[in-house]
């Protein structure tokens, strides 16, 4: 029998005999789309859920977050980080905004804000941060750098869906934050994605905008997109929201069994965990010093795939160094990015993934661990023998 494909997720599906009936009563009532009941249930099941006051449904995670720069009129130019996926930067230039990267500090990945203020100009307009793996980013460091430069913080947390930081919902930080339900993330609704804002105001502008900017029959008071979840989605969303806690659990069960297994591994290393915060266990990324560990990243990816387990190297390359964006002057000296980027690899992690299959990780880790030391000691008797 071939050996199964080992990736680096496996969407969870909800229970297919709980789906059906919802999908009954769908058909009954010939409502697909447009706020209908499922929408408006699951959007006060996910606020209730993740504790924040309004959550705007929409079809991914792009579309909210090139919303979210529509209805606070973010221009000019706007401060974001080269380390992350490809969309938080694109959502940019879809607005005609002018992307400035800058590096991110080494210890979590994030957009370092020690290095922001050095990067305004007087066409920054705000801020765009990114939670990286759900690991949250100096909230608070960046919050006041917007208040004393009066820019507006739109967080890309589509890492961080259930994220809570001394006990409150990493979502709350910001203007606005946006998160995506794509299937490959720790929470999805196939595709989708939402904004999470404080006021019904604010919630109502977004609603606007994501359905052409219709405000009633007749009238249309912005030019908005279509950018809105079905039904289908919303209701599978709702029966995904039951099984997360569980879901949490079980990626936590794997994360510590790679934490542990990796513990005394020279050369690999891990993102701590940090104590005021509940993880969402959402990717497993590790780091390769190629002279420590004696092999690159790359010579890992490789050994894995033998196996027939596919790790993804994100983030890498930098979103700096695509076509569309390495000729920006803010594209260069971002060496912390780019050095991360060339040691890192997410291991596989998704709820049901085998012990054995973590197990088979970690011992292909240590073994090429164990070459290196025998390569070393190698080295070491050869040249004593020459003396
Ligand atoms: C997945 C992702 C997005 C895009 O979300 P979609 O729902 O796939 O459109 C944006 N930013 C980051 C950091 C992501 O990982």
């Amino acid at each position: 029998m071939e050996k199964r494909k080992i990736l680096v997720t496996r969407p969870q599906l909800p229970p297919l005999n709980e789906f059906i009936p919802l999908l009954a009563d769908i058909w009954e009532s010939r409502w697909l789309t447009n706020n209908g009941k499922y929408h408006q249930e699951f959007e006060k099941a996910l606020a209730a859920y993740l504790g924040v006051p309004y959550v705007c449904l929409f079809a991914n995670g792009t579309l909210a977050l090139m919303a979210a720069l529509q209805c606070l009129h973010i221009k000019g130019e706007v401060i974001t980080t080269p380390y992350s996926f490809v969309a938080s930067t694109h959502a940019l230039w879809w607005n005609g905004i002018k992307p400035v990267f800058v590096d991110i500090e080494p210890g979590f990945c994030n957009l370092d804000p020690k290095r922001i203020e050095a990067a305004i100009t007087p066409e920054t307009t705000a801020i765009l941060p990114v939670h990286v793996y759900g690991n949250p980013c100096e909230v608070d460091a960046i919050q006041n750098l917007a208040d004393i430069y009066g820019l507006k913080v739109i967080y890309d947390a589509a890492h961080a869906f259930g994220v809570r930081q001394n006990g409150s919902s990493i979502l709350n930080f910001g203007d606005l934050s946006i998160v995506s339900f794509h299937a490959t993330k720790v929470f999805n609704t196939i595709e989708g994605g939402a904004i999470i804002c404080h006021d019904q105001k604010t919630k109502r502008r977004i609603d606007y905008l994501k359905n052409f900017g219709i405000a009633n029959e007749t009238t249309v008071v912005a030019p908005g997109i279509n950018a809105k979840m079905n039904e289908l989605q919303a209701a599978y969303g709702l029966l995904q929201l039951k099984y997360f806690d569980t879901v949490i659990d079980a990626r936590q069960h794997i994360t510590n069994k790679y934490r542990e297994g990796l513990k005394h591994i020279a050369g690999i290393r891990v993102l701590e965990e940090m104590e005021t915060v509940d993880h969402n266990y959402a990717y497993f990324p590790i780091f390769i010093d190629v002279l420590e560990f004696g092999h690159s990243r790359d010579d890992v990816f490789e050994a894995l795939k033998k196996e027939n387990i596919f790790g993804r190297r994100y983030f890498y390359p930098l979103i700096s160094e695509f076509p569309t964006y390495r000729g920006l002057a803010s594209a260069k000296n971002l060496d912390i990015a780019h050095e991360i980027s060339r040691q890192v690899i997410c291991l596989p992690l998704y709820p049901d993934l085998p012990d054995e299959v973590v197990d088979t990780i970690l011992s292909l880790l240590r073994n090429m661990a164990q070459i290196q030391k025998k390569k070393v000691s190698v080295k070491v008797l050869r040249q004593s023998h020459r003396k």
